[in-house]
C-alpha cells in the first residue's frame, strides 16, 4: 500500500436505477453521477452502461475503508472540516483521513461528485495522493496521503520568512504539481494558498484540496465565512464566470511573495466577515500588482513574481513556462536541502 495506485474501487450496495442527480442520495446512501458511484464504503466506477458492467474488484490488500483504520489523533480543524492522523491496522500504514460535513444539496451534489471524480485519477508525485473516498451521514471522507510536515502555512508561522534559495526548491515542486495539473490532466485547482501546501520530512512540498475547498466554499454558508479563500484569488476571479489556469498562475505568485516576505502582499483591512470580503475583492482588483522590492530580492525572483502577478490572466506565464524560469534554477548549486530545513527549522513534524 505503500505506492500509489488509482483510487480504490470497493464493491457497493446494489447501484440505484436512476441516473438523475435528482434521485442522487439513495436510502443506503448511495449515489450516482454519470459511471461514478459513491457511499459509506467507497467509490465505484461502472462502464456507460451503468450496472451491466461493474469493474473487477481490486486485490483485498488495496483497499481501505474506515473500519481498516485507528484514529491517532486530530492534526487539523476547519470550517466544518477535520483532519486526523490515521492508522492502517494491518499494515501500520499512516494516512490523513479529512472529513468534510455538509448538507448536501443536489447541485453540490452533482460538482462533489465530479470533483472526486478528478481528484480520484490525480497520480504526481508533486500531488498529495488520495486514496478513498467515502460519503456518509452528511460528511464526505477523504483518506490522503499522510504529509507529516503539515502545510506551508503552519510552518512559515514558525519560521516567518523562507530564504530566497530555499523558496526556489520549494516553488519548483510547486509549479511542477501545477504543470501536471495544467497541462496533462487540464484541471484548475482554484484554491492554492500556503495551507493547501503540504509538506513532509523527505523536503516534498505536494499540492492538496484539489477540488475540495471548492466544494466546500459553495456549500451553504461557507462562501461568505471562509474568506481566506479570496485573498489568493487573481482579480479576474471576482469580475469574470469563466476563469482558466492562469488564475492557479496569480495564486502562486501571491503565495510565494508572501512566504518570500513574511506578510500577505497587500494591506487589506479587517473589519468583519462582510467588510473584509469586500475589502478583499476591492483591493485585488483596484490596487496594482504586488511586486517583489528589487532591494530585497534577486531581479530573478522579481522577475518570477511579476511573471505571476499580472492583473491581465493572458499576460501570466503558464507553469510550462515557468518551469523554464531562471529563479528556479539559479541555486540549484547549492543542493538545498529542503528535509533538513522542514525538519529543523520549523516545529519538530507531526510525531506520532
Ligand atoms: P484548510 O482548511 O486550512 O485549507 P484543511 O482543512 O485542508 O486546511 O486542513 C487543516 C490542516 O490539516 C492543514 O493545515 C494541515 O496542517 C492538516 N492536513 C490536511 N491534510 C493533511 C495531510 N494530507 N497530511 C497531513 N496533514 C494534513
Amino acid at each position: 500500500m505503500a505506492k500509489r495506485g488509482p483510487l480504490n474501487i470497493i464493491s457497493l450496495d446494489v447501484p440505484p436505477q436512476q441516473d438523475s442527480l435528482a434521485k442522487f442520495l439513495t436510502q443506503s446512501g448511495t449515489f450516482r453521477e454519470g459511471d461514478l458511484f459513491v457511499n459509506k464504503d467507497g467509490i465505484r466506477i461502472v462502464g456507460n452502461s451503468g450496472v451491466d458492467a461493474p469493474p473487477p474488484i481490486k486485490p483485498l490488500d488495496d483497499q481501505i475503508s474506515l473500519a481498516d483504520v485507528d484514529v491517532i489523533k486530530v492534526i487539523g480543524k476547519g470550517n466544518n472540516v477535520i483532519v486526523q492522523l490515521v492508522q492502517h491496522k494491518w499494515t501500520n500504514q499512516f494516512f490523513a483521513l479529512k472529513v468534510i460535513h455538509m448538507n448536501i444539496q443536489e447541485s453540490d451534489r452533482k460538482r462533489t461528485a465530479k470533483e472526486l471524480e478528478i481528484n480520484r485519477s490525480l497520480e504526481c508525485p508533486y500531488v498529495v495522493a488520495c486514496y478513498q473516498c467515502f460519503y456518509q451521514n452528511n460528511a464526505f471522507y477523504l483518506i490522503l496521503e499522510y504529509m507529516d510536515g503539515g502545510s506551508l502555512l503552519d510552518f512559515l508561522r514558525k519560521v516567518r520568512t523562507i530564504p530566497e534559495d530555499h523558496l526556489a526548491a520549494i516553488c519548483k515542486q510547486v509549479v511542477k504539481g501545477l504543470h501536471y495539473l495544467h497541462h496533462q490532466k487540464h484541471v484548475i485547482h482554484r484554491d492554492l494558498k500556503p495551507s493547501n501546501l503540504l509538506i513532509n520530512h523527505l523536503g516534498e512540498v505536494k499540492i492538496t484540496d484539489f477540488g475540495v475547498s471548492a466544494i466546500v466554499a459553495s456549500t451553504s454558508a461557507q462562501a461568505n465565512t471562509n474568506v481566506g479563500t479570496y485573498y489568493y484569488m487573481g482579480p479576474e476571479r471576482f469580475s469574470e464566470e469563466t476563469y482558466g489556469a492562469r488564475s492557479d498562475i496569480w495564486s502562486l505568485g501571491m503565495v510565494m511573495l508572501e512566504c518570500a516576505t513574511g506578510k500577505f502582499p497587500y494591506a487589506i483591512p479587517d473589519d468583519g466577515w462582510a467588510a473584509t470580503y469586500y475589502s478583499v475583492m476591492q483591493t485585488i482588483i483596484e490596487q496594482p500588482p504586488p511586486r517583489a522590492s528589487p532591494d530585497e530580492f534577486s531581479p530573478e525572483f522579481c522577475s518570477f513574481i511579476s511573471s505571476c502577478l499580472q492583473k491581465d490572466p493572458k499576460a501570466r506565464l503558464s507553469a510550462q513556462q515557468l518551469l523554464e524560469h531562471p529563479f528556479l534554477s539559479m541555486y540549484d548549486d547549492l543542493a538545498i536541502d529542503l528535509a533538513s530545513y522542514f525538519t529543523n527549522d520549523g516545529s519538530p513534524l507531526t510525531t506520532l
